[in-house]
């Protein structure tokens, strides 16, 4: 039997796919990345089919690269090498809302858009942190590359909210990490040995996961938002200081774009949740006292005239900060995003806007306050897909962007395979055995997407 009717008898023809037209959509994203080659195309339904893909392409040695929504911008589920891609949609069951416990038990497949609809018909007085990216992409493959949403300046990454997962090992075995590893609950991740890392930032590289379980958390009743502006760039370390440091706020993002000239300024977006009017109340005061006092009333000023349609898209769950990005025609759109401690964001707000200049393109930002600690810095970039030297320039500003964040010492997050190399050929030679190491013992063919985390 060759590959594809060993597939076809796993799963059944209707679900693997070597049609070209199909093979296209999966052999590109709408980042700056190539277009690459993809063999087929696989749609399990259960753990055992994903068990028995791997076990043949384990024995094959051919390539599998696992896709939830494919949204990274970065390509981490387009294929370096060939082989399959193992498209997880069609595995979508919302297993166990655990109301007391608050977690939601899914499979790899549920979407952000399905888990918030679900809550809110059948558990509204829960939420899940939610990223402000496309509907579709999914809660595990957002979890597993560490993403953020409107949740995590108050909880964390959303790699964080893991309390344990169903993983399949490309040599066939099936594991629980977390409690499920002990019992039919699926509520916390330790006391044990912390295994749930072994698949956290590892781009598909070490198994598939099938099943997850996230953290939910209380969904307060009101909710508001308060914007103060600034053009003092040195100030921002300071500003965000001293805003977290008052540990009373939902969401924390800043914004600026250069164009129109209403935007070229620093916004600080601060959403407040609560459960009582009084509540809120007292937070907006104490927002607005803390802008009066940091900025002595003149070089950060609360904005009172906040347009309702501004209003909304920021209170939107997820917020549309960055739907106003300078959108050029031909749809391209992807951001070098630096995970940075504060002190940082002077010096990479200045070379953003040196870079955007040197490429003939506009300035525009948008950083969420991860938590008391991080920012995420996103340097965006759009640019025509129909236009070669415009996706060219574009990928010339992402690769800047990324060499300057390692320089200055900050970490870059879900970076395209060259971004992936910067940062394995500047880090630690004992840490980057280890990974290699754990990589070989986990994945001895090395069949898992390849092409990502390569140490020479
Ligand atoms: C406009 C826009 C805004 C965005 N805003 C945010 C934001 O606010 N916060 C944020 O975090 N992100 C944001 N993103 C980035 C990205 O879209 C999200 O992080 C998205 O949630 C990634 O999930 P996905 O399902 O698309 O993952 P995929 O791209 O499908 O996968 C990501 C990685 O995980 C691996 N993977 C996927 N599923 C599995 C599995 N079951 N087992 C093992 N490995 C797996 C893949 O191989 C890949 O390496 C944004 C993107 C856009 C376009």
């Amino acid at each position: 039997m060759n590959i594809y009717e060993s597939l076809c008898d796993i799963i059944g023809g209707d679900y693997v796919s070597r049609q070209a037209e199909d093979l296209y959509i999966y052999s590109r994203d709408s980042g700056t990345q190539p277009p690459r080659h993809v063999d087929y195309v696989v749609m399990p339904k259960t753990v055992e089919e994903v068990r028995h893909i791997l076990m043949l392409a384990n024995r094959e040695r051919i390539p599998v690269t696992p896709l939830g929504g494919g949204f990274t911008l970065s390509a981490l589920v387009v294929p370096h090498k060939g082989g399959i891609v193992m498209d997880m949609k069609r595995m979508d069951r919302i297993i166990e809302i655990n109301e007391l416990s608050r977690y939601a038990l899914i499979e790899a497949g549920v979407s952000q858009a399905a888990l918030r609809a679900y809550l809110k018909k059948h558990h509204p007085r829960l939420q899940h942190s939610t990223p402000e990216a496309p509907p579709t992409v999914t809660i595990v493959g957002n979890a597993l590359i560490q993403g953020h949403g409107h949740l995590t300046p108050r909880y964390g990454l959303h790699s964080d909210m893991i309390n344990g997962m169903e993983v399949v090992l490309p040599t066939g075995e099936i594991c629980k990490l977390g409690s499920s590893a002990l019992s039919p609950s699926w509520y916390a991740r330790g006391p044990i040995p912390d295994l749930p890392g072994l698949f956290i930032g590892w781009f598909g590289t070490t198994g598939v996961v099938t099943k997850l379980s996230m953290k939910l958390y209380p969904r307060p009743h009101y909710r508001e938002v308060l914007v103060f502006s600034s053009d003092d760039i040195d100030a921002i370390p300071e500003v965000i200081f001293e805003t977290t440091q008052l540990d009373l706020l939902e969401d924390f993002f800043l914004i600026m774009q250069e164009k129109p000239d209403w935007m070229n300024h620093i916004f600080y977006v601060v959403i407040l949740s609560a459960h009582f009017e009084e509540e809120l109340a007292m937070k907006m005061r104490a927002f607005t006292n803390l802008c009066n006092k940091t900025g002595n009333g003149n070089t950060i000023k609360v904005v009172k005239d906040l347009h309702p349609a501004l209003r909304t898209r920021f209170l939107d769950v997820p917020p549309k900060a960055a739907v106003a990005a300078d959108f050029r025609k031909g749809g391209g759109f992807q951001y070098s995003a630096a995970i940075l401690p504060f002190d940082k964001v002077p010096a990479i707000w200045r070379k953003g806007i040196e870079i955007a200049h040197k490429h003939d393109m506009i300035a525009s930002y948008v950083h969420q306050v991860l938590t008391c600690h991080s920012i995420m810095f996103s340097f965006n970039y759009s640019f025509n897909r129909a236009d070669n030297n415009d996706i060219e320039a574009a990928r010339q500003a992402i690769d800047e962007s990324n060499r300057f964040t390692l320089d200055i010492g900050g970490m870059i997050w879900k970076g395209e395979a060259d971004a992936q190399k910067l940062v394995m050929e500047k880090m630690d030679p004992g840490t980057a055995n280890l990974i290699r190491k754990i990589k070989k013992t986990m994945d001895p063919n090395g069949i898992m997407n390849p092409g990502n985390w390569e140490v020479s």
